[in-house]
């Protein structure tokens, strides 16, 4: 039986794994001022914390909790939300919007990207004209 967990429980877990530190100020070098948590199509929840690394080497949290997924032979993602340390839902970038789209066939059409606390867009509506569809 799949576990079901609402939008406010998800957000919250996004709020469990902020963890700001700066770690090299010099070179902007933060990690943990973003927070994500996903939650599978098999009822699996994975968080992450973003990366801001120099040279543009770094990685938001969605990217993090999607590695971790992956790591766990998972690719099809029901609901995903990211939340910020100024304290806010902040919606994936276009990067990681791409990056949901490319690792499940699934997830185009049926990703719930959760942008505030009652509202939420399949991913289709935040990545419309998708480049993949014209490949098949
Ligand atoms: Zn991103």
């Amino acid at each position: 039986m799949i576990k079901m967990i609402t939008n406010k429980e998800l957000i919250e877990k996004t709020k469990n794994v902020l963890n700001p530190k700066e770690i090299n100020a010099a070179l902007g070098i933060q990690t943990g001022y973003t927070g994500c948590a996903l939650l599978t199509k098999n009822g699996s929840v994975y968080t992450g914390v973003n990366i801001d690394l120099a040279c543009g080497i770094g990685f938001c949290a969605e990217h993090n909790a999607i590695s971790t997924m992956i790591t766990n032979n998972e690719f099809d993602i029901k609901k995903i939300v990211a939340f910020s340390a100024i304290g806010k839902i902040i919606p994936p970038c276009g990067r990681c919007r791409e990056l949901i789209s490319q690792i499940s066939k699934y997830n185009y059409n049926n990703t719930e990207i959760i942008i505030s606390n009652n509202k939420s867009k399949k991913l289709k509506e935040l990545l419309p004209l998708d480049w993949k569809r014209y490949f098949k």
